[in-house]
């Protein structure tokens, strides 16, 4: 039997008719580095994107689901080009700034862009790229920035609000399937090529809702969300399609990501909440330390894409700024877990416990855990195994062209459709996900594995120490042992035996994981997304050099 619901396809053009109708006085910000940021409403944002589906469409000639790419950091413009291109039937491709230039060209070749929103300030990124960009045929320029890069371009250009200023302030959004394409986001890349991973309006759609939700960032109109995670890294983990729904003001810092500018940012603007990874963090607890701030507006504070540390969670409660610790991938659009404590723990040192934890999987996402020998291991908080996940908002498959059948490799989809996550961790009777470790970074220690984060996270926690990498380098007696490489602060004395010796007092580490092998560097190398890029470590000391 059928239902007798109606049949509503779930759109994104729906979520923007809402936000800027409903919620239509929240604010988009965004700093521009000077005295006054730049201040555009949610009612703005929906006529400018209906402006800009207009332009897209009469004069660049956009249809079907032709890929219409953005090279931006994260602003109102891009806010409007995330609404506008999935809402006309287009697909939006966000581009990855960091990447290495050869590694960009050949996303925009694989996904076939053939219109490039970019920001005036990425224009020297762009413009010697573009002779090797083949199916770019327009690029669309907002902000400022050197326009003269662009002479010798081979390609029609455009200026942004020149192309938007006369058309329309509204569209007919189209009825779509809402199984089709909307956005696109290749994987960084931490682990391999980039693999093209496609959005539908619907996964997008019922993601917002989730990350909405109380037990997830449940944030109100009443909040304005600092997002620092980058509008190219996951689609922010999802914050401009949720914000949409709910009326959350948005505060954009475009290029301004380093410390002192973002510290800025929270006291002039007073956002409550904010999202980035560990490494944004560990950079404004430094500049906060330097040249304190009130920061006392922000209430709380989301971090994933990789492990928080212990000692990073500590100092920012401290500040009063309450992390909430999350794990999700390209793959998951992303929220897979939040950590969230369950109910009865407040106040205790459980609650601790539990905040440090991947978090646990909302309805929508089912997980299992697979072990070495493809066996499915017990949720007791103490097998460990690969993580599995299944869901409406998980891919299933990667981009492949549009003739070809999407890429289904086997390390990375089971049999039966689940996505391996690549990520080795336990997960709790209560639905608690603790990852140990990638399952590419695991230190195999003479049949036993050495967890790599966690001997991170106890010698970060160090006062000596400002960051500190473990990587396995190859090893005649027992197959790998663990690198500590590690960055010093300042005017710090320890040795590695006083460090050694710390992992085993104060980190619990047992004797046999401790690393013999340990050097000290001037910074861990990042990935484009700012992660620890430990291919980079690997290759460096691949023959186990000492210091
Ligand atoms: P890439 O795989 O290129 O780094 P993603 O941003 O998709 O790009 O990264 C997803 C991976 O990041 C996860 O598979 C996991 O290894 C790691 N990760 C994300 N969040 C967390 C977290 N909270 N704790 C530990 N690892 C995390």
């Amino acid at each position: 039997m059928l239902s007798t619901m109606q049949d509503v396809p779930l759109l994104i053009s729906r979520i923007l008719t809402h936000g800027s109708t409903i919620h239509g006085t929240s604010q988009v910000t965004t700093w521009t580095g000077e005295d006054e940021p730049h201040r555009r409403s949610f009612a703005e944002i929906g006529a400018r994107a209906a402006q800009l589906a207009h332009a897209l469409r009469e004069d660049l000639g956009v249809t079907g689901d032709e890929r219409v790419a953005t090279l931006a950091w994260n602003n109102a413009e891009h806010v409007e080009a995330y609404f506008a291109i999935p809402s006309m039937g287009a697909v939006l491709h966000t581009l990855n700034l960091r990447l290495p230039p050869e590694q960009l060209a050949w996303i925009v070749n694989h996904a076939a862009d053939r219109v490039i929103i970019a920001n005036g300030s990425l224009l020297p990124l762009l413009a010697p790229l573009l002779p090797h960009l083949k199916p770019v045929e327009h690029v669309v320029v907002t902000g400022p920035g050197d326009r003269s890069l662009l002479a010798d371009a081979a390609v029609s250009v455009h200026e942004y609000e020149d192309l938007i200023a006369s058309k329309p302030t509204s569209y007919d959004w189209p009825e779509l399937d809402e199984r089709q394409a909307a956005a696109m986001c290749y994987t960084s890349g931490t682990t391999g090529d980039p693999k093209g991973v496609v959005y539908s309006h619907r996964s997008i759609y019922l993601h917002s809702m989730q990350v909405n939700m109380a037990q997830s960032m449940g944030l109100t109109d009443e909040d304005t969300s600092l997002v620092v995670v980058p509008q190219f890294h996951v689609n922010a983990w999802g914050l401009p399609h949720a914000t949409f729904m709910t009326g959350v003001n948005l505060l954009m810092p475009d290029r301004f990501l380093q410390p002192a500018p973002l510290a800025a940012m929270i006291e002039g603007e007073r956002p409550t909440h904010a999202a980035a990874v560990p490494t944004i963090w560990q950079g404004l607890l430094a500049e906060l330390t330097a040249n304190p701030r009130d920061v006392s507006s922000l209430g709380q504070v989301t971090i994933g894409g990789s492990a928080c540390p212990p000692a990073l969670m500590e100092a920012f409660d401290k500040l009063g700024m309450r992390v909430c610790h999350a794990w999700g991938m390209t793959e998951t659009s992303p929220l897979g877990t939040i950590a969230r404590p369950p109910a009865g723990v407040a106040g205790t040192e459980e609650e601790f416990a539990y905040r440090l934890t991947q978090g646990r999987f909302p309805a929508g996402v089912e997980a299992r855990l697979t072990g070495p020998g493809g066996e499915r291991l017990p949720w007791d908080g103490e097998s460990a195994g690969e993580l599995e996940v299944r869901g409406a908002w998980i891919a299933g498959a990667y981009y492949n062209g549009p003739d070809a059948e999407p890429l289904r490799p086997a390390d990375k989809f089971s049999e039966d459709g689940w996505l391996k996550t690549g990520d080795v961790g336990t997960i709790s009777a209560d639905g608690f996900l603790t990852l140990t470790d990638r399952a590419k970074d695991v230190i195999k220690s003479g049949g036993e594995w050495i967890s790599s984060v966690e001997l991170e996270n106890a010698l970060m926690s160090h006062p000596d120490v400002a960051e500190a990498a473990v990587v396995a380098v190859p090893d005649e007696k027992w197959g790998e042992r663990p690198l500590a490489t590690v960055v010093l602060k300042e005017g710090s004395t320890a040795t590695f035996e006083t460090l050694r010796a710390f992992l085993a007092d104060e980190g619990h580490i047992a004797k046999w994981q401790l690393p013999e092998r340990w050097t000290v560097i001037e910074a861990v190398p990042k990935t484009s997304v700012g992660k620890f890029d430990k291919k980079v470590l690997r290759r460096q000391y691949a023959q186990g050099e000492l210091d």
